[in-house]
């Protein structure tokens, strides 16, 4: 028999199994895929089907599939699969057999000792199930452990000699489940202070609220009501996952589903959806807020501060939804880490602990991260004033490379028919205050928009080497550019810094925070500044000029914005002179 252990994550969504290979942990690819999502089920000919074919069976006959039955383990109640009653420990072995299997075959030799993790809550009569469960897929388990420390170990805390205890708080927000847990690691020693969280909290509940969007819609347009329709319903719920994971990076996804139904005369309807990030975050921004108690709750349960806590760990599939990032950020006022796969990070864990029990060698993971963020320079046109300048970034510091995010943006002047794109690295919200990487021009823009902006996708793909491919692409212009800058793979010196900011472009003075809404121009004035934008976007303009183009168009927004007819007027006249004066 084998020495080796595997480390196993018994998820209520997907499972995963992970090796010590080479004094570091690997995933153990199963079908093809990372994670075995945990579902079971048997087809019409009583063939066993565990994860992808089990899950994909559950839309067409729910009745013959389980999903999510580690809810159920150690509860003493049974499930039935296809008129049959099962145990959720024997359940859970279907899908412990089915990874031992895939470990065998990737290894080449039948494994048969395993760690496998279960939430920090769970009490000993669902501990004893998850063993049993074990014992019936032929697995001899060597130690349950908890998911927390199992992410923790994952990031190499805890195995570090001597040195002080670290505090560290993990945040999994998986497919059904939400677990906070703060957990003490003293050199070998683990302490969980304290758990919270929302057992019927996840992922599947952000498709629901998608799901549910679109099936209202549906309804007002053609009184069907696809919730009625259990093939219809599991369509689109598979279709709101897509949408979802889609939006965690890319600013805009589209829902896709035809034959849906069909209307009275038997006609096919469609759906066809386009959602944007923002609406999909705003759907489901209750649920995240919420979240926040929990951690409040596990620090006052733990009698801590956010402020001493060493770490933050986001673990769970849908910690990658961003907005999840962003609010952690600004609660804890510190940023998580992410870098080391959230949904696998448990069971490369649990290998971690294996190997540990089974006497290998282990080296710190290595992760290939980025050491700054990476984003573009954006101005902003408010209260009759650019403010120009912000940093927004696209990519954050480590982050796991490769990696591929885009955002959408738009032009500030109506007609505006260039943008300047500068691309910048470093942590300063001003962008000139870091270093500059790359700029080029987009022109020969098609606004898109009724108020005569165009909406243009950048989009940054970082490669292992550190070269990142910058594309912007005007959807409604259909035109596309792409440049290639190098990222340096160290953190910035001081000489870098200053030298950035000896770069600072031409800033706007008084730049203020004032929030109100976009100025309404009358027709005339609103071509006039059209004309002007384009003039500024032809890069042949004399600089001095363009500086007084822009300094009056800005008058003229303040003026507008300030509702003095009469300045406008006399502004405008002074803008005449000068696009003559450029035209010529
Ligand atoms: P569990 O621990 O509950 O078994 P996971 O940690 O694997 O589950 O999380 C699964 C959930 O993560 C699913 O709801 C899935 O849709 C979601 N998820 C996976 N990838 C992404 C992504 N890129 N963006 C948003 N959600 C994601
Ligand atoms: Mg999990």
């Amino acid at each position: 028999m084998s020495n080796k252990v595997l480390g196993i994550d018994l998820g209520t969504t997907n499972s995963a199994v992970a090796i010590i290979e080479d004094g570091q942990p690997h995933i153990i690819p199963v079908g093809g895929e990372r994670l075995l999502p945990s579902v079971v089920g048997l087809d019409p000919e009583g063939g066993l089907l565990v994860g992808r074919h089990a899950y994909n069976q559950w839309g067409v006959s729910a009745e013959r599939t389980v999903r999510s039955v580690k809810r159920l383990m150690g509860s003493g109640k049974n499930v039935e699969m296809a008129g049959t009653t099962y145990t959720p420990q024997e359940i859970s072995a279907f899908i412990l057999r089915r990874l031992r299997e895939a470990a065998a075959a990737y290894l080449g030799e039948d494994v048969q000792r395993a760690v496998i993790t279960v939430p920090a809550y769970f009490n000993e009569p669902q501990r004893q199930a998850t063993i049993e469960a074990g014992e019936i897929a032929g697995l001899q388990v060597e130690r349950i452990l908890n998911e927390p420390t199992a992410a923790a170990l994952a990031y190499g805390y805890g195995r570090e000699s001597g040195g002080q205890p670290l505090r560290v708080l993990v945040y999994d927000l998986g497919g059904g489940t939400f677990d906070v847990s703060i957990i003490e690691l003293d050199g070998e020693i683990v302490d969980v202070i304290a758990t919270a969280g929302n057992n019927h909290l996840g992922g599947d509940d952000f498709d629901q609220r998608l799901a549910d969007l679109l099936a209202d819609e549906f309804e007002r347009d053609h009184k069907i009501d696809l919730r009625q329709n259990h093939q219809a319903w599991a369509r689109l719920f598979r279709a709101a996952e897509e949408a979802k994971i889609e939006l965690s990076s890319v600013p805009y996804a589209t829902v896709n589903l035809e034959y849906i139904a069909s209307d009275k005369k038997g006609r096919p309807l469609h759906i066809q959806r386009e959602i944007q990030r923002e609406e999909f975050e705003g759907l489901i921004s209750d649920l995240l807020d919420g979240t926040l108690d929990a951690i409040d709750q596990a620090l006052t349960d733990a009698n801590l501060e956010a402020g001493d806590l060493d770490r933050v760990l986001l673990v769970g599939g849908s910690t990658r939804i961003p907005a999840v990032w962003s609010l952690i950020t600004e609660h804890l006022e510190r940023e998580p880490h992410s870098e080391i796969d959230p949904d696998a990070a448990v069971a490369l864990g649990a290998a971690v602990q294996a190997g540990i029990v089974g006497g290998e060698e282990i080296d710190a993971i290595l992760v290939d991260v980025t050491p700054f963020s990476l984003g573009i320079e954006t101005a902003t046109f408010r209260g009759g004033r650019i403010k120009d300048d912000h940093f927004v970034p696209l990519i954050r510091r480590n982050t796991a490379v490769p990696v591929q995010k885009s955002e959408m943006f738009n032009t500030i002047f109506p007609g505006q028919q260039a943008i300047h794109v500068k691309v910048y690295q470093g942590e300063s919200s001003v962008a000139s205050q870091n270093v500059l990487l790359g700029d080029f021009m987009f022109d020969e823009l098609k606004p898109n928009r009724s108020d005569g902006l165009t909406e243009v996708t950048v989009n940054f793909q970082l490669d292992i080497n550190g070269i990142l491919n910058v594309t912007v692409i005007d959807r409604a212009g259909r035109k596309q550019v792409s440049e290639q800058m190098k990222a340096s793979r160290q953190r910035l010196s001081p000489e870098d810094i200053a030298q950035s900011q000896a770069k600072l472009s031409l800033t706007y003075a008084d730049a203020d925070e004032t929030d109100e809404d976009e100025v309404v121009f009358d027709p005339g004035v609103h071509a006039l500044l059209e004309r002007a934008a384009k003039v500024l976007a032809d890069p042949d303009v004399d600089p001095e000029l363009a500086g007084d183009i822009s300094d009056v168009m800005i008058a003229i927004r303040e003026a507008a914005q300030e509702g003095d007819d009469e300045a406008v007027e006399e502004r405008c006249d002074e803008l005449i002179d000068l696009l003559f004066e450029a035209e010529e």
